[in-house]
Formats: C-alpha cells, sequence, structure tokens
C-alpha cells in the first residue's frame, strides 16, 4: 500500500501518470492531504467514486494511528501517534494565547541514543530513526485531528534530529513545499552534533538552529550530556562561530536550570562569557522533574537573576513558559508511560 502523506506534488503527478489519470488529479489529492488534512480517500469528494475505489485499491492517506491523546487545560495536546511497526513517539501541539501560532513540536527519532542524564527518552535507549514521512505523519495526525492548520515546526521532540539528518532535511523540504510553512517558522534543536551543524552551515537554510547548551563548561555539561565527550564545548564553539559566520543566521541557545547545579551566579557569569562571541538569544528553561533523580525545579529568584546577568552581557533572554505542566508534556513522558502499561 501507497502511504499518500509525504508525497510531493511531482511524486503524486507521477502516481497520476501510472494510474492514467491527468496532473490536476494529483494537485486535487495534493490539497485534500495537506490543506484540508483529510483521513480517507473516500472524502476526497471531488473524486470521481470509480477514481477512489481505483486509488483505495493501492493507496492510503495514512498509516498512522493516534494512541493516546491527552488535552492540557492550557490548550497543549499530547499524542503518542503509533507507526504500522508498533514503534510510537510522542508529538505536541503548543498553542500560546498572545499568538496565533500553532506550533508542532516532532519527533525525528524512536527513542535516543544520546542520554542526556535529565531527559526520559534517552533512558529508554534508542530504537530507529524515523523516515520523513514518519515525521511528516506527525504534524498531519496534529491536523486532522484538530481539523487546524500548523504554522511552526519545532525539532524539539524525542531523539536527535542531526543524527537523522537525511530525513529531517526531506521532512523540512516538504513543510517548507507542500504544507507552505516558511523555513523561518522551523527550528532545529540539536545536543550539538557538530558534522550536522555544519552540514547545515553549508546549506544555509533559512531554519532556525538551537543549540542545547544546558552548560557552560566540559565539567558540568559532561554530567549532563555525554555527548559533550565526543563533540566538548570547544569545537562546538568553533562550529557555532562557523555556522554564523555562514549563514548570518542568529542561533537560539536553549538552557535548562536546575537548582543548585547550573543556575548560580557564578555559571551565569561563565555562560555570558562563554556565548560573548557568538551572536545567539538564549532560552531559559526552568526543570520540570520528569523522573527520578536528583535534579530540583529552580526557585523564581535565582531565574529573574540568572536572567538578569545574562540580559546585562548584552542578550535577549527568555524564559520558556512550562505548557502542558498537567499532561505528562515534557519529552519522553507519555511513551515511557504507555510503555510502563
Ligand atoms: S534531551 Fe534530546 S538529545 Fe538528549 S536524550 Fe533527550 S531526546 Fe535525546
Amino acid at each position: 500500500m501507497i502511504n499518500l502523506s509525504g508525497m510531493s506534488l511531482s511524486e503524486l503527478e507521477n502516481l497520476m501518470s501510472e494510474l492514467g489519470a491527468t496532473k490536476f488529479r494529483a494537485k486535487q489529492i495534493h490539497n485534500w492531504i495537506y490543506t484540508k488534512s483529510v483521513s480517507s480517500i473516500d472524502e476526497m469528494t471531488n473524486l470521481s467514486k470509480d477514481f477512489r475505489e481505483q486509488l483505495k485499491e493501492i493507496a492510503t492517506v495514512t498509516d498512522t494511528k493516534i494512541k493516546v491523546k491527552q488535552t492540557s487545560k492550557d490548550g497543549t495536546i499530547k499524542y503518542l501517534v503509533e507507526y504500522p511497526d508498533g514503534e510510537c513517539v510522542e508529538t505536541v501541539l503548543m498553542r500560546f494565547d498572545n499568538r496565533a501560532n500553532l506550533t508542532a513540536c516532532v519527533s525525528s527519532q524512536v527513542g535516543c541514543a544520546v542520554n542526556c542524564s535529565f531527559c526520559a527518552t534517552g533512558k529508554g535507549g534508542f530504537k530507529r530513526n524515523l523516515g520523513y514521512k514518519e515525521i511528516i505523519e506527525q504534524v498531519l495526525t496534529i491536523q486532522r485531528d484538530t481539523g487546524l492548520k500548523v504554522t511552526n515546526i519545532v525539532f524539539m521532540g524525542q531523539g536527535e534530529p542531526l543524527l537523522n539528518i537525511d530525513n529531517v532535511l526531506k521532512a523540512l523540504e516538504i513543510f517548507n513545499n507542500d504544507f507552505q510553512i516558511g523555513a523561518r517558522r522551523i527550528t532545529i534543536s540539536t545536543s550539538g552534533i557538530i558534522p550536522g551543524i555544519n552540514r547545515l552551515a553549508e546549506l544555509d537554510l533559512q531554519s532556525t538552529l538551537a543549540i542545547s547548551l544546558h552548560a557552560p563548561n566540559h565539567k558540568l555539561r559532561q554530567e549532563l550530556m555525554p555527548i559533550e565527550k565526543k563533540y566538548p564545548l570547544d569545537e562546538l564553539k568553533k562550529a557555532l562561530l562557523n555556522y554564523v559566520e555562514k549563514t548570518g543566521r542568529r542561533i537560539t541557545i536553549e538552557y535548562i536550570l536546575i537548582h543548585g547545579f547550573n543556575d548560580t551566579i557564578e555559571v551565569a557569569k561563565e555562560l555570558a562569557h562563554w556565548l560573548r562571541e557568538i551572536k545567539c538569544n538564549i532560552n531559559l528553561i526552568p526543570y520540570n522533574s520528569v523522573i527520578e533523580n536528583d535534579y530540583k525545579k529552580p526557585s523564581g529568584n535565582d531565574i529573574m537573576k540568572f536572567k538578569y546577568l545574562l540580559e546585562h552581557s548584552g542578550k535577549k533572554v527568555t524564559v520558556r513558559l512550562e505548557r502542558g505542566a498537567d499532561i505528562d508534556a515534557a519529552c519522553g513522558q507519555l511513551r515511557g508511560k504507555r510503555e510502563n502499561l
């Protein structure tokens, strides 16, 4: 069975020509999938009944199911989507009251090999990469279920996008061309995979690069992120400077604040120093306990002091709002819960 979701217009045109249908049919199907977000061929009512029957014999609109859905009081919706092989990933729709944006946070892998100490997904280990169609299906699942059009995409769900870069780039192309979501509305977040960052620098995409930094020195970062051993901060800084030089684009630095560990005034100063030559904005993420460990939430006062010190160094700093706190919205929680059922 051919899964029509994730097919570009030219791929649909080729399929139509194999079936002896006109190119115009491809345009109609494309519109039903990406704009009207239908879930079945029967809903494509401007195709003749005979043609729909012919199409149904070889193709389907989707092969992905919603396994679990949770809706938060703040409007965040979290899905556990299941692929035909039974593997599941999380995808989240976030809405912000003051903006018209609808942001999908998508996963790029089943599980993750990076194993950050604060992350539930990392604890479960790596299973497999997602194909680009499987990434696309996450956004289509949201659109089909809500009837809304996603406007922004962040690759911040499960997995390390730059360890599955070919599929991520192909998905990005489809988000651009077929969903009409501008590259500027797409963010790729990485734990610091240097070859991937270098590849993005060469491609000079308009999308935003976000770096999960979380610590400004080798010792602290290694405790949180074993990837620091392979791609240490000194090398990462060189890659980021090269990226900014090549693309002229501002990077987003993601920084999880953990009480007493990396949220002190000394660490804030060290971070400001590490970032001084890098064109970036900083996004502080107060730690939200998701798994059993010794990490604690920072106090409101410590967050504000940390933010103030960084702002004083001339950077733009935001504190990420907690989304979906009542529905296990942190990375890996829903999938973890399902596996424990
Ligand atoms: S935080 Fe991201 S990179 Fe780190 S283990 Fe979790 S999913 Fe992987």
